[in-house]
């Protein structure tokens, strides 16, 4: 009898854990098909799946207790975040009309404007920004904004999604939407799955309006600003073969050890990549005071110099090193030039 106790409840426990297994399966499938089905009139549905799954990532979401209460503020903060990234840093178009874009990327534009007056033409992330008190209060206001546009625009429509099973609980006028506890866990556990997925479509979506290299790079903001710091002290050792006395490539002068940089000539957040052909020795504020975002037309001739100077040295190496195969490469095909003149136009 108490066997058959046992057996029973096992029974139970297994019952309840493989509905829950199938409810999460159902849960992940129906959020990977709203995420291949983002509109691509606007990114605004990409952006709002990415910041449920760092907003969740966050949170400790304990034992399941209900539905969770997920404010839509932060989420907002968020998205705000992402676009400054992908538009005023990378300038991507997030939108068929470049010249109506969506209204949060406008917003976000004149945020940026307006924080560049009297500073450095110069890309900043958000994370790098410093805001200034009113730069803060119109942030603020456009997070609002961002916020109301999740609410009435994305979040409602994604509702209907969900394969006729209301995952995602949204009252109108309220600040919070509910999500239940299995499919807040459900995300958590395919963090990895979802974010790769946003990524993909987020970044195919993208390429329909624009042409600047490494888009899906560039869409996956966080990885490429850890790739940005990582040192290009690897590079010294070419960079030493072709100007040993390490003089600047703007002003010319000799550089002291301790003022001694790597830069990019066409701007990293362009490229979003570090090239042989386009990094130079500069004093630390050569560059910005000189050149401001973008080489002039003087400085590109100087360092296509550089690199047939630098290619002579190397010339014995194409074949067998990376670094130097890539310089003959961007010789031949004019990397230079060709990507300056793209980054004019974008
Ligand atoms: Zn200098």
């Amino acid at each position: 009898m108490q066997k058959q106790e046992f057996l029973s409840r096992w029974l139970e426990i297994i019952k309840k854990s493989s509905a829950l297994m199938i409810y999460k399966q159902n849960f992940i499938s129906s959020m990977l098909g709203a995420i291949r089905n983002c509109s691509p009139r606007h990114t605004y549905d990409t952006a709002w799946a990415r910041s449920v799954v760092d907003v969740l990532d966050g949170e400790n979401i304990g034992p399941d207790r209900g539905d969770l209460e997920i404010k839509i503020k932060p989420m907002a903060e968020k998205v705000i975040k992402y676009y400054w990234d992908q538009t005023a840093y990378f300038g991507l178009v997030q939108g068929p009309n470049p010249l109506k874009q969506p209204e949060l990327i406008r917003r976000v534009r004149d945020l940026t404007k307006d924080y560049h007056k009297g500073r450095p033409a110069e890309p900043v992330t958000f994370e790098k920004a410093s805001f200034n008190p009113f730069q803060k209060e119109k942030l603020e206001e456009h997070i609002d904004t961002a916020s109301e546009i999740l609410k009435n625009e994305v979040i409602p429509i994604y509702l209907h999604r969900g394969n006729g099973e209301q995952y995602v609980k949204y009252r109108k006028g309220e600040d919070y939407m509910l999500l239940p506890h299995a499919a807040a866990s459900a995300i958590k556990e395919n963090k990895i799955l979802i974010v790769e997925a946003v990524y993909y479509r987020w970044s195919q979506i993208l390429e329909n309006y624009n042409t600047s290299p490494r888009l899906n790079r560039k869409v996956r903001i966080i990885d490429t600003v850890e790739l940005r710091d990582r040192p290009l002290i690897s590079y010294k050792k070419y960079l030493d073969i072709e100007n040993p006395d390490h003089l600047c490539f703007y002003c010319g002068q000799p550089i002291t050890n301790e003022d001694l940089f790597i830069n990019h000539v066409l701007p990293w957040s362009y490229l979003c990549s570090d090239d042989i052909w386009n990094l130079v020795y500069t004093h630390k504020n050569c560059r910005s005071t000189i050149t401001g975002s973008l080489p002039s037309e003087f400085f590109v001739v100087r360092l296509e110099k550089r690199n047939r100077s630098l290619l002579e040295k190397l010339k014995s190496y194409v074949e067998t090193d990376m670094v130097a195969g890539a310089l003959q490469d961007s010789i031949n095909r004019g990397l230079v030039r060709k990507n300056w003149v793209h980054c004019q136009e974008k």
